[in-house]
């Protein structure tokens, strides 16, 4: 890695370093440097474009990272969403220090630790809003904000240079779910005393108004819980505890039992729980494998696959292939979460889905049933105001929504002395405080890297894994030609072998059986399942995968390539 292209933090400077985050929604990342002393807020991942094959997981170049060395010294987390924690795996195994953050944010990072097969040891420090701690010259202290999720916290960093403040993300709840309030007292407080620079949430800059408590949606909710004669399926985030507890409340007000389907939000609702962040009463809570016991009518499902995702339990009901959720013609799927833009086409096939099994679907569009995270332009305007800073970055958005935030801010701030400045800063930009003032000085590496998890592991960053592995077991590449009509096999599937060593009839004898592995797995599927290409591809992996460990005991890399005729 070229790190000559890193420069040093000048002496007695505050240098923020944005690596994620400034130019994109999601991988949101930033260093803050004093001296020797470097610390990170947050380690964020962003999905990839449905046409970005092979690529699962997008994460902030952390050259910059690697370059600073053991002069990182802590990582801070503001929450638990993905957009804020997926790459800490990666940055983890990069630097030695603490990782900060609340209880449960840290609890969703245990499981992804385990995945990576990391031990964070007691690296892992629970914080609670309104504790401070101290990193070398830093001191960082955490603020409560209100977001869609619990345990949310804003940040003030103080250095010999003044105090930053970062948004994280937030929107101004003022009937909270949880009781839990915005800490608006404590952003005063900072601005009456002096804020050198604010960094803040630009993701609903260009929505009016005010976004709205989470307990708006509780309308929509209990028309739906009153009207609906079968079963209830409401697909959401699997971070979207308070939503889970809403619909857990109106479960319990009529009379439904709940059911978690999936396994990332299983997995959630029992940290939740766990902490604390999620009470469902005694007797209310089933299991999946449960629900074909109660009549429709007496269940809620909360599910996951609310962005279509071909691995989903919602997915998998939509096309009647889930082991025990079926949907029939009095029961509803609500999809209780936005879009992420990318996510149309497959959102929309699995809504096709649902109808085809006779079941009503419910979206934003036709009844309040979600309501965003993010606060709108008079909300970001409030905290510009209470935190009155000398400078303003506007954080998280493509370049359009930071440009409107940093015009939004010259008007809120205008006419106060002495006067705002803006620094519109983008990934890589090295932003310097002293004491001359405020500057965009350099360019630090930044970009994205892209991750295959399935397999790969960061592509083009850690070839010699891939060889070893390719090395190991090779790889087999399956084409697979159907009919785009029928959606039926057209001849025979071709198989190729690379570093999969075995003698010509061997592998002649696997590959015939390995085709008739591929036919009979498209048979076996439904005409909409064999619609699906995603679907389809991973049944195809899973089913090539187990045939090859079986007979050859390896594991190589199975690609198949479903081609449309
Ligand atoms: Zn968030
Ligand atoms: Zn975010």
């Amino acid at each position: 890695m070229n790190q000559s292209a890193v420069p040093d933090v000048s002496p007695a400077t505050l240098e923020v370093v944005p690596l994620g985050g400034l130019g994109e929604f999601g991988m949101n990342m930033m260093a803050v440097s004093w001296e020797d002393t470097t610390i990170l807020i947050d380690a964020g991942v962003m999905f990839p474009d449905p046409d970005q094959l092979g690529v699962d997981l997008i994460i902030p170049d952390l050259t910059y990272v690697e370059a600073r060395g053991d002069k990182v010294k802590a990582l801070i987390l503001t929450h638990g969403h993905e957009d804020h924690i997926g790459a800490v795996p990666h940055v983890l195994e990069r630097f030695d220090g603490p990782v900060y953050g609340t209880a449960m944010t840290l609890a969703l990072i245990v499981p992804k630790l385990e995945e990576h097969g990391i031990d964070a040891g007691d690296r892992l420090k629970t914080v609670k809003p309104g504790d401070t701690i101290v990193v070398g010259p830093l001191s960082v202290e955490f603020i409560r904000v209100t977001h869609s999720m619990p345990d949310c916290v804003a940040l003030a960093i103080t250095s010999p240079a003044g105090t930053i403040v970062h948004t994280g993300d937030f929107k101004i709840d003022q009937t909270p779910i949880d009781g839990e309030h915005f800490d608006l007292h404590r952003f005063a407080e900072l601005g009456a005393r002096g804020v050198l620079a604010l960094f803040g949430d630009s993701t609903n800059v260009d929505r009016k108004g005010f976004t709205g408590p989470e307990i708006e949606v509780i309308d929509a909710f209990e028309e739906l819980f009153t009207s609906t004669e079968g079963k209830l399926v409401v697909a959401l985030f699997s971070s979207s505890i308070y939503r889970m507890q809403l619909l857990v409340d109106l479960a319990v007000q009529f009379e439904r039992k709940v059911a978690f389907v999936g396994r990332s939000i299983v997995r959630n609702a029992e940290i939740a729980q766990r902490l604390g962040f999620l009470r469902v009463p005694a007797g209310i809570q089933i299991r999946d494998a449960e629900v074909p016991e109660y009549a429709s009518q007496d269940v809620l499902c909360l599910a996951t696959g609310s962005q279509g995702e071909p691995q989903a339990a919602l997915s998998r009901i939509s096309i009647d292939d889930h082991r025990f959720v079926h949907l029939g013609e009095d029961d509803t799927v609500v999809f209780s979460a936005r879009a992420i833009p990318g996510n149309e086409k497959a959102i929309a096939r699995t809504m096709s889905h649902v109808a085809r099994r006779g079941a009503d679907v419910v979206t934003d569009s036709m009844k309040h049933v979600h309501v965003s995270g993010h606060g709108s332009a008079e909300e970001l305007k409030l905290v510009l105001s209470l935190v009155r800073p000398r400078y303003f970055v506007p954080i998280h958005g493509e370049f359009r929504q930071l440009s409107q935030h940093a015009k939004m801010a010259r008007q809120v701030m205008s006419g106060l002395e002495p006067p705002l400045q803006v620094l519109l800063a983008q990934d890589g930009d090295i932003v310097q405080f002293d004491a001359r003032g405020a500057r965009i000085a350099d360019k630090a590496p930044a970009g994205r890297v892209l991750i295959d998890v399935t397999r790969i592991g960061e592509v083009g960053d850690e070839v010699l894994r891939d060889r070893r592995h390719l090395a190991a077991d090779g790889v087999v590449i399956a084409v697979v030609a159907i009919g785009r009509q029928s959606g039926a096999l057209v001849g025979e599937p071709e198989l190729v072998a690379r570093g999969f060593v075995f003698g010509e009839d061997e592998e002649r004898a696997m590959f015939k059986d390995a085709s008739g592995v591929i036919t009979g797995c498209i048979e076996a599927s439904s005409v909409e399942e064999r619609a699906d290409q995603g679907l389809m591809t991973e049944k195809l992996r899973g089913e090539l995968r187990r045939f090859f460990k079986k007979r050859s005991g390896r594991r190589p890399l199975v690609l198949p390539v479903l081609m449309e005729i």
